[in-house]
């Protein structure tokens, strides 16, 4: 039997933002969904693997508090002192 890939048994939580992985003491992984503290539609586990999910946002995506990279990954210019 073929094993099971860890980033097809999760799907998209896995590099979802508003995911937090819960370790359990026996090594077990658990994916809570961060969404579900404020939004109903959202379960706390979502049963996985998640295919399709219309809150997923990816980490380091704008508008996730990453700074923003310039072209080839560089840092963008830091603002000038004063600015
Ligand atoms: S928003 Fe969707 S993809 Fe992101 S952690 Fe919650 S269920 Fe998973």
């Amino acid at each position: 039997m073929a094993a099971i890939e860890p980033d097809a048994a999760v799907g998209l939580c896995l590099r979802c933002r508003h995911v937090h992985v819960v370790r359990s003491r026996t090594g077990g992984r658990f994916y809570r969904c961060e969404r579900s503290a404020t939004d109903a539609d959202y379960p706390k586990y979502p049963r996985l693997p998640v295919r399709s999910c219309d809150g997923y946002e990816s980490r380091g995506a704008p508008g996730t508090g990453q700074p923003p990279r310039g072209p080839g990954g560089a840092a963008g210019p830091e603002p000038a002192p004063g600015q």
